[in-house]
């Protein structure tokens, strides 16, 4: 709940030193999901992150995107976006609607 940044499995067990169970840490990741008190960002199919959900955005309804750093690697909620989701065509129906913006964070943007 401290953390800044989204994180990811690897980084919570970091965190967590020993403490660390994986059925345990599913079972609670889902849990918390469930009840919106965080949320899952797959960046892709390598790369998963999780946040807390701090905005609240996914119960309101109101989307919102995630910043992918491409150098540090950290990801950070976005605030939500003042659009609508995309419109789909006839016959289809959405799951999720994911936005990942990548690019550099400010920190990496100075050293690079
Ligand atoms: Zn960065
Ligand atoms: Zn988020």
């Amino acid at each position: 709940m401290n953390a800044e940044q989204a994180l990811s499995e690897f980084e919570i067990r970091e965190k967590l030193h020993g403490n660390y169970d994986r059925s345990t840490f599913y079972r609670s990741f889902k849990t918390l999901e469930e009840h919106n008190v965080i949320h899952r960002i797959n960046i892709d199919n390598q790369l998963v992150k999780y946040a807390f959900c701090a905005q609240q955005s996914h119960v309101n309804g109101h989307l919102h995107g995630h910043f992918y750093c491409r150098e540090c690697h950290t990801v950070r909620c976005l605030d939500p976006m003042s659009g609508e989701a995309p419109v789909l065509p006839d016959g289809y129906s959405a799951d999720e609607t994911v936005i990942i913006v990548k690019g550099l964070c400010p920190v990496c943007r100075i050293s690079n």
